[in-house]
């Protein structure tokens, strides 16, 4: 095998490749459309194509797609190969910049959220060239966005993009007045810890549960979990090892910068992190990931369980979004400076990320809204539901101290130095850590905590960095127009500490005291459930939000409370009926069959043993049946409830619905089942169980 540097990024048509195989001139107008956003020219896309198609043909492809993200979260794709008839009778290799730039993919069978009707079914995707093409699968993949015909945004790059394009315009209308006029461009910059399961794949093929759900909905909870702690950054099993080294080896041919690997709390639970990078890329990234962990772990006969939740009882898995802004030439704003000037402006953009969470909590909630993730956030895990900010004591003492107009005297006992009036300088090194914050601050950037282990990263950072544009904005108005600047912006600060302190919280954001003390007495909101939430999308102060920066079109935002909440409802009732239907023709028959050949012993014994009360027996059968009359029972009911629930018209009422009636009834389904479970012998069990699923990886 070659040495790692030798084949990274082999398969991306990277600046490298650019700047190799492009005529100098083509390569300087690629440079500017990636850079500044400048039109390309035909003739240039031309020439970009043909070098594409000959650097992919040269490594073994024969086909390109438009790879593109649309609203149901995975990326899709459609493949044309390179093939074009030559008069010969032969074909020749072509690939012309019009099909680089543009493409149609039939745009009807992708979640549109009503714009379908109003608008177009046609859709077009086109070319984003901030992202590099690469090959998958004998295919050169081009990212591109995904519109409708009339231009609306399907997909979830288009206000990614748009929302990173708010933030580079406030950002440096606040660094000008700071007197930086070298700064061309600010990024916000992303790198996403990853967490997944890996189960053994032929005990997967055996739970219809896990195929057509991604998480259990049935099983008692093993003998062993993960209360002794044994699992977390222990030794790495042999053969997760190896998924672990081809993954990353797939991951660096594609370019992406796989770094940390280790196991997770829970037994079967792993992570991967990736250094970080601009935030279109970690998302493209992001999803190549999650794509490559299912492929590469089915070489190795395993299964990667992508779900937040796929098993009761033991720790669901999340995406931590680590999420930092700089500008081009490579200065971090969230980085405490070495003057006190640097400072100043480091505290600006921290309150400006501290009111955007606070004026935006709602949003940021409804960006990680997915069902899967409600049983992370608003169930027993952290985090939880409520978004509130860690800062850590240090940070906190000196917001407290700007304030209240006071000296910090804080742990590094340092005096306010007097460069700009009256902010304090403080120590750069500040990691406090608490693993059970929203919304963290970890030194030189915030970490989100909240998304979905199988969600795209994108929506939670379209909020984020919509919301930070905002406050940036506002930060700028007022800046802008001031007699004095220090003055103004000293002020500025203050306001933005007293008015939004209350999302401030330093401590277990997993104790019950705090959510109680965060809604009663903070106001913050706790929305536990997507139905909760998602109808908060379309407040009036949302959408001036998003629409004012150009980020979503007020259809836009109609589209995607529709989708998200449509995937809600569909994937509980996917659930729903995979469980009557697993208890109706696995469990209930496997319990009846133990029970007959528990009553067949018991008749046995008592012919051999005359008199014996097999009181044994008696009583397994006794509360086996009970519990089989329970479990057709409640089948029956949530069968019912099923019926019910799919009349309700509106999207936003059935969900309502979902939430009260169905998710109750599978609970109440359940229990039966898993504590039947437990009475019947192992053979009988229609499926594996916990123990085995959590412990079958040697
Ligand atoms: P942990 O949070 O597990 O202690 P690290 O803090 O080292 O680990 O990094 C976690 C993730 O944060 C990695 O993906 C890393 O690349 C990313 N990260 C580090 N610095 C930044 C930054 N300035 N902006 C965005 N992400 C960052
Ligand atoms: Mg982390």
């Amino acid at each position: 095998m070659a040495a790692v540097p030798e084949y990274f990024g082999s398969l991306v048509f990277d600046d490298r490749e650019m700047k190799a195989n492009l005529p100098a001139g083509v390569y300087k107008s690629l440079r500017r459309t990636i850079e500044q956003g400048a039109k390309l020219d035909i003739g240039v896309a031309n020439a970009v194509a043909a070098a594409m198609k000959d650097w992919a043909v040269a490594r073994g492809a024969t086909h390109f797609t438009h790879w593109f993200q649309p609203l149901t979260g995975v990326t899709a794709e459609k493949h044309d190969s390179f093939i074009s008839p030559s008069p010969d009778g032969g074909v020749i290799m072509e690939f012309s910049g019009k099909e680089l730039i543009q493409g149609e993919p039939d745009a009807s069978s992708f979640p549109s959220g009503g714009l379908r009707a109003t608008f177009e079914a046609r859709g077009y995707t086109a070319w984003d060239p901030t992202s590099y093409a690469f090959i998958k699968d004998k295919t050169l993949c081009v990212p591109t966005a995904f519109c409708a015909y009339s231009g609306e945004a399907l997909d979830k790059k288009t206000p990614l993009l748009r929302s990173m394009e708010a933030l580079n315009r406030q950002a440096l209308r606040v660094l000008r007045l700071f007197g930086n006029d070298k700064v061309k461009r600010v990024n916000t910059a992303v790198g996403p810890e990853q967490e997944y399961f890996l189960v053994d794949a032929a005990m997967y093929d055996k739970r219809r549960d896990l195929r057509f759900t991604g998480r259990t909905l049935f099983g008692a909870r093993p003998s062993k979990g993960q209360e002794m702690d044994d699992h977390y950054f222990g030794a790495i099993k042999p053969r997760v090892a190896a998924f672990m080294a081809d993954l990353n080896e797939e991951l660096w041919k594609l370019g992406i910068l796989a770094k940390t690997q280790h196991n997770e709390v829970a037994p079967a639970q792993h992570e991967l992190a990736p250094i970080y990078t601009t935030t279109n890329l970690a998302t493209d990234h992001n999803q190549l990931t999650m794509e490559m962990m299912q492929k590469v772990a089915a070489r190795h006969g395993l299964v990667c369980l992508l779900h937040e939740k796929p098993f009761v009882g033991v720790n669901g898995s999340g995406k931590h979004n680590n999420w930092s802004i700089s500008t081009d030439d490579g200065v971090n704003l969230l980085s405490p400076g070495e003057t006190p000037y640097e400072n100043a402006q480091f505290l600006l953009f921290l309150c400006a990320v501290i009111k955007a969470v606070d004026d935006y909590q709602d949003l940021l909630r409804v960006s990680v809204a997915t069902a899967g993730n409600d049983h992370r956030l608003g169930a027993n895990e952290a985090p939880p539901a409520v978004v509130s900010v860690f800062l850590g004591d240090e940070l906190s003492g000196v917001l407290d101290a700007i304030e209240q107009d006071v000296p910090y005297e804080g742990v590094a006992k340092t005096k306010i130095k007097l460069g700009v009036d009256v902010l304090p300088k403080f120590p750069r090194d500040n990691t406090d850590r608490n693993r059970t914050s929203p919304f963290a601050f970890t030194g030189n950037k915030f970490e989100f905590r909240m998304v979905g282990s199988a969600d795209s990263i994108a929506c939670a950072n379209i909020m984020l960095n919509t919301a930070v544009a905002e406050s940036l904005k506002i930060y700028a108005d007022r800046l802008e127009g001031a007699e004095d600047f220090e003055t103004s912006l000293h002020e500025m600060i203050r306001k933005t500490i007293k008015d939004h302190k209350r999302v401030i919280f330093n401590g277990n954001g997993y104790d019950d005291d705090w959510i109680q003390e965060a809604t009663e007495k903070r106001g913050l909101l706790n929305y536990r459930a997507t139905p909760d939430c998602v109808p908060h999308l379309l407040e009036k102060k949302n959408i001036r939000l998003l629409t004012s920066h150009g980020v979503f079109a007020m259809q836009e935002l109609a589209s995607r409370y529709e989708v998200t909440l449509e995937n809600y409802c569909k994937t509980i009732i996917i659930e729903a009926n995979t469980m009557v239907d697993m208890a109706r023709t696995e469990i209930i028959p496997a319990i009846e069959a133990f029970v007959l050949d528990t009553a067949k012993a018991a008749a046995a014994k008592k012919e051999l043993v005359p008199g014996c009360p097999c009181a044994y027996e008696t009583g397994l059968v006794k509360k086996l049946s009970a519990l089989t009359d329970q479990i057709a029972a409640k089948t029956a009911e949530l069968e019912e409830a099923i019926v019910t629930v799919a009349g309700v018209g509106e999207v936003g009422a059935q969900s309502a619905a979902i939430r009260d009636v169905i998710l109750p009834r599978m609970s109440e389904l359940r229990l039966p089942c898993d504590e039947a479970e437990t009475l019947t012998a192992k053979k009988y069990w229609p499926f594996p169980t916990y123990g085995d699923l959590l412990f079958g990886v040697r």
